[in-house]
């Protein structure tokens, strides 16, 4: 099975939006993190989140920024 499409039960959701998380083989290039603003480097694991009706809004997410914005129940 591909890693990326594997469910994750524990990786937290946000109603409208579709989640999955990158691990670190899988993360080859750097970006920058729709929260905070700060770099997600290479090789580190994160997530990969966008709406459900807009498959190309995908962003990539410190895993603790998605955390937050889950917990508070909206992405800005
Ligand atoms: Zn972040």
């Amino acid at each position: 099975m591909d890693p990326w499409e594997r469910s994750d039960p524990n990786l937290p959701v946000l109603a409208g939006y579709v989640v999955k998380r990158v691990p670190g083989f899988q993360a080859r290039k750097g970006y920058l993190c729709p929260a905070c603003h700060g770099e997600i480097p290479p090789g580190a694991g994160h997530v990969v989140a966008w709406p459900e009706a807009q498959a190309g809004e995908r962003r990539h997410w410190h895993r603790h920024c998605w955390r937050i914005a889950c917990r508070r129940g909206r992405i800005a």
